[in-house]
C-alpha cells in the first residue's frame, strides 16, 4: 500500500498595516501566514501544488482566505514581498534520483563483475542459468578449473523464479555428475544468456 496525499507547511508569516477588515469594518492589522502545499509519498514531499494565504483580522479575529478579501487588500497582500517554494517540497524527485542513480551503478557493475568472472573463471563461481523448460531457472558450480576447461556440476532442483535462485543455491543440492566444457563454451553459454548471472564469494 502506497502512502500518498497532501500536506502544507509553513512558509512565511506577515503582516499587513492599514487595511479594513470586511467584516468588522475597523482600520486595523491583518497577520497572515502562507502556506506551501505540496504531494507526498510515504511522508516525502514530492512536488509543490501551490500556495494557500490566510489572513487574520487583528481586531475581530476573523479568518480569511485572501481571495475572498477585498481586492485593495489583496493588491496590498500582492506588494509584499512573497516567498518562493522551498527546494525541501521537491525532496522526493531527489531521493529518487539518487536510487536510480544507484541501481543504474549498480547493474553496471555487475553486469562488468559477471564479465570479468565469465572469463577467468574460479572454483566455487555459481552460475545462473535457464533451467530445462522455459520460465525455470538453476544453477551450476563451477567445481575445478583447468588451463581450456571447466568442470562443473549442476544443480539437481530448478525454481520457476529468478529471485528464488538462492534459495537452492546450497551444497547438498549438487550431488550431479559433473559437466565438462571447454572455456570458450563458457563464454558462449554466457553470450546467449543461457547463463544470466555470476556469483562470487
Ligand atoms: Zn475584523
Amino acid at each position: 500500500m502506497i502512502f500518498y496525499g497532501t500536506n502544507a507547511s509553513r512558509l512565511k508569516d506577515g503582516r499587513l498595516s492599514n487595511v479594513t477588515c470586511p467584516n468588522c469594518d475597523n482600520q486595523t492589522h491583518m497577520t497572515y501566514s502562507v502556506f506551501g502545499k505540496y504531494a507526498y509519498i510515504y511522508w516525502i514531499p514530492f512536488f509543490p501544488i501551490g500556495k494557500e494565504n490566510i489572513l487574520e483580522c487583528d481586531s475581530c479575529k476573523k479568518t480569511f482566505k485572501l481571495k475572498e478579501l477585498p481586492q485593495q487588500i489583496q493588491n496590498k497582500f500582492e506588494l509584499e514581498k512573497h516567498t518562493g517554494v522551498p527546494i525541501k517540497h521537491f525532496a522526493g524527485f531527489g531521493v529518487i534520483a539518487i536510487i536510480i542513480a544507484f541501481v543504474m551503478y549498480s547493474s553496471s557493475q555487475n553486469k562488468a563483475n559477471n564479465l570479468k568472472y565469465i572469463n577467468a573463471p574460479e572454483i566455487g563461481d555459481v552460475y545462473s542459468i535457464d533451467g530445462s523448460e522455459k520460465g525455470y531457472y538453476s544453477t551450476m558450480r563451477v567445481k575445478e578449473v583447468t588451463s581450456d576447461s571447466i568442470y562443473l556440476i549442476v544443480n539437481d532442483y530448478e525454481v520457476d523464479k529468478k529471485s528464488g535462485i538462492n534459495d537452492i543455491d546450497v551444497d547438498k543440492n549438487y550431488t550431479n555428475e559433473e559437466y565438462h566444457i571447454s572455456k570458450a563454451g563458457i563464454i558462449e553459454l554466457y553470450n546467449n544468456e543461457t547463463i544470466f548471472e555470476i556469483d562470487r564469494d
